[in-house]
């Protein structure tokens, strides 16, 4: 017979999971859609018990994002302006209604290519905390998310929090998400913008495009690109000459690779004009 489990602090779920096999059920709006009309096989961690895991919390070093947390809490929380395109996303993340369940640590462990938190994430270099009963160890998210709905996540574990080093938590983002259609849709493409500027020059910046690979990427020759330019309406020239070279995108039911490809620099430009005061620009032929 299957269990059910729904413990009520941190501790007791950890030491379930050391002693049995579990699937986590945090808002579900992933793991339902995946389950299906299938019988339940696996015995189920249910985390919503877990108060202590639904909070956004600063400390000297870092912002940290509990695993409960949802898109809402994201949106409704003060923070720096850093996370502007965390938020943008956060707006994006199918309805209101799946907003106010969802998770942001949900979206990470379901490991979808097209996961619309994970560029926003990369931008300001979060990492995932990840517990078992008997340890705790930091991952940033390209060594976490190792592929389409693959991680790095061990059965003894779960994750308990998001953590963004307060170091990369300065400057302004923006995120623009493509899909077929405006709302409740899943992105054909999106571009989180991170950028820090000073004295008028991009002093830097950190670019990721998600749904163009298996897993989101940072794309390191646009941001060299952009790194001492005067915030210019040229800043669009800067991306649109930069070498892309980690994205492969896959042709599916919602683009060829080919326009993936090209609306992927589309939409990195538009990000990068809305993180500065340029505005939200459309300048790729
Ligand atoms: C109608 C609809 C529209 C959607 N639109 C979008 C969209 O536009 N963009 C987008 O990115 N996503 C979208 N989603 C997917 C989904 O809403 C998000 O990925 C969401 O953030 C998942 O969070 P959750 O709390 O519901 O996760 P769950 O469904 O509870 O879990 C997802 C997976 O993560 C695991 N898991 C959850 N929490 C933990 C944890 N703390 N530790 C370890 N493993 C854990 C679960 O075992 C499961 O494998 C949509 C879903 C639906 C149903």
């Amino acid at each position: 017979m299957i269990r059910y489990a729904k413990p009520t602090t941190v501790d007791e779920a950890l030491a379930l999971l050391g002693e049995d096999r579990w699937r986590i059920l945090a808002g579900g709006t992933d793991f339902y859609p995946a389950q299906g009309a299938k019988p339940f096989r696996d015995n189920i961690l249910d985390i919503n018990g877990l108060a202590g895991l639904r909070d956004i919390a600063e400390t000297d070093d870092y912002w940290r994002i509990g695993a409960r947390t949802t898109w809402t809490d994201v949106v409704r929380h003060k923070l720096p302006r850093a996370f502007d395109a965390l938020k943008a996303a956060a707006c994006e993340v199918g309805s209101v209604q799946i907003q106010n369940v969802a998770s942001v640590a949900g979206n990470l462990c379901n490991a979808s290519p097209a996961a619309d938190g994970v560029p926003a994430l990369q931008v300001v270099d979060a990492e995932v905390e990840l517990r078992s009963a008997k340890a705790t160890r930091y991952l940033p998210l390209g060594g976490f998310i190792l592929g389409n709905r693959r991680t790095a996540l061990q059965p003894d574990e779960m994750v308990t929090a998001i953590r963004v080093p307060k170091r990369s938590a300065v400057g302004s983002s923006a995120f623009v998400k493509l899909g077929a259609r405006r709302y409740l849709v899943i992105s054909i493409a999106m571009a989180a913008a991170r950028l820090v500027i000073e004295d008028g020059v991009v002093a830097d910046a950190a670019i990721a495009v998600g749904a163009c690979s298996a897993v989101a990427r940072r794309l390191a020759g646009v941001e060299a690109a952009l790194r001492g330019q005067p915030v210019t309406a040229a800043l669009a020239d800067a991306v649109l000459s930069a070498p892309i070279d980690e994205l492969s995108p896959i042709a599916d039911v919602r683009g060829s690779a080919e326009y993936r490809e090209h609306a992927a620099r589309e939409i990195v430009v538009r990000a990068v004009c809305a993180a500065t005061s340029l505005g939200e620009g459309k300048v790729a032929a």
